[in-house]
């Protein structure tokens, strides 16, 4: 029960009103170490309320010892847009009960609102690497009083590239502070390289291994001839399953629109979302998708990690993941907090290899799927030729006693034979032989 994990009615007013009644199991170990004042390395499975895992505690603490004349107090550096705008929202739920504000800093929006609006000295700050740092640089965003700095989805952040704009953040804020990072796994490459110097004897919390399949999501595979016959595919799974909202993944911006015009063209209401939409645009698809008057979202992986899309029963790989943790964060969009959900992977036959490889990383076996209506001619790959087993009693046959070289043996007396046949071939185009400069002879 959260009563039992130190949280104070107001906060446990609005997970009443939110309909939250039993932590999960990151928030039962996560709350108490960050409510001890540690610092916090944590990894756990997307969907399982990592978000309200961080930010219950420290709401908790800023309601505990209130500092109303102090810049802001608490940071958290999110790799997308989205994604912070889903954090904010869901402090703003929890914290609809305390006096705690947040706000969001993201970069494609007006920079003299943010400022304005950073004048009020909000409590928390949610925000995204680079529009960070421009405030940081402009002295916009005050960092000096910090006390809680939050890295969310700390592997994502890094895969983007944006790891000297968070470097140059951390720079910048109150040494003494408690820094808490999640990350959906803790054996990244370059996480040892960004935690360096910016934690102190950070305590673990590792729930599951991203590796651990989801129990909730059935996990099914369709094999595809080229991408004309994953159109018609996806198109049948969209008319045919039951669900309330459907995620398709394509793995670049023009397979996205490819995908969302044929859709619509066959009726569906379907939108796209992808790096390369202004703010705007993306904001009102999201608000669209999550209002449920678009039912089917057609995106690139920007919409794979952390969103968190109530009622999402459906994941489409139109094209698969690259990794096998991108795999796991895609069809993570589904079967969140106890719900279930279905993901559908399209394999082509150039998709086959990587397909393999991802069930070798998740240590499972796809269920493979045939729409009669649309079968493929793809069935997997061919055999593969073994080496011929050595028969038993066979008499061994004897090496000769030097090698042959074939090659040499073949090519007697028809070396010229290719030349020959480029002139022949020229000369039936209609086109003269190429002419060898003539020798000079000595003399
Ligand atoms: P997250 O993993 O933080 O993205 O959260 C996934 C979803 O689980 C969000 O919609 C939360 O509102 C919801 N959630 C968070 N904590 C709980 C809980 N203890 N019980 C049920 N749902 C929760």
């Amino acid at each position: 029960m959260f009563e039992s994990l130190g949280l104070g009615p107001n906060l446990l007013k609005a997970l009443d009103k939110l309909g939250i009644e039993k932590p999960t199991d990151i928030q039962s170990q996560l709350i108490p170490v960050i409510a001890g004042g540690s610092d916090v390395q944590a990894c756990a499975k997307t969907g399982s309320g990592k978000s309200a895992a961080f930010l219950l505690p420290l709401l908790q603490k800023m309601i505990d010892v209130p500092a109303p004349n102090t810049a802001t107090r608490c940071l958290v550096i999110s790799p997308t847009r989205e994604l912070a705008q889903q954090l904010d929202r869901h402090c703003r739920d929890l914290a609809c009960f305390t006096s705690v504000n947040s706000m969001t800093i993201l970069g494609g929006e007006s920079l003299k609102e943010q400022k304005a609006k950073l004048r009020k000295n909000p409590e928390i700050v949610i925000g995204t690497p680079g529009r960070l740092l421009e405030h940081v640089e402009k002295n916009s965003l005050l960092l000096k009083d910090l006390e809680y700095l939050v890295l969310d989805e700390a592997d994502r952040t890094l895969d983007m590239g944006l790891q000297d704009e968070v470097t140059a953040i951390v720079k910048s804020c109150r040494p003494e502070r408690q820094t808490i990072l999640l990350s959906a796994t803790l054996k990244h490459k370059g996480l040892a390289e960004i935690t360096r110097g910016i934690q102190v004897k950070p305590k673990k919390v590792i729930l599951d291994s991203h590796r651990q399949p989801h129990e909730a999501i059935k996990q099914q595979i369709i094999l595809a001839d080229d991408p004309g016959h994953k159109q018609q595919l996806c198109n049948w799974l969209l008319a045919n399953e039951n669900f309330e909202k459907a995620l398709v993944f394509t793995n670049t911006r023009v397979q996205s629109e490819d995908l969302a015009v044929f859709l619509i063209q066959q009726g569906l209401s379907g939108a796209c979302l992808h790096g390369e939409m202004l703010a705007d645009e993306r904001k009102q698809v999201m608000r669209l998708f999550r209002d449920g008057k678009v039912k089917v979202l057609i995106a690139t992986d920007l919409a794979a990690r952390g969103l968190d899309i109530p009622a999402v029963s459906l994941v489409i790989n139109f094209s698969l993941a690259r990794t096998g943790s991108d795999y796991v964060h895609r069809i993570g969009r589904t079967g969140r907090a106890g719900q279930t959900g279905l993901a559908v992977s399209l394999i082509s036959p150039q998709e086959w290899n990587l397909m393999e490889s991802i069930q070798r990383y998740l240590n499972l076996a796809f269920e493979k799927r045939e729409v009669e209506a649309l079968p493929a001619k793809f069935s997997g790959p061919g055999r593969k030729k073994r080496a011929p087993k050595k028969q038993k009693g066979k008499a061994k046959k004897e090496k000769p006693k030097s090698k042959q070289r074939h090659r040499y043996k073949k090519a007697i007396g028809k070396r010229r034979e290719p030349a020959q046949q480029k002139k022949d071939e020229l000369q039936s185009l209609g086109l003269a032989p190429l002419k060898r400069a003539a020798r000079e002879k000595p003399g």
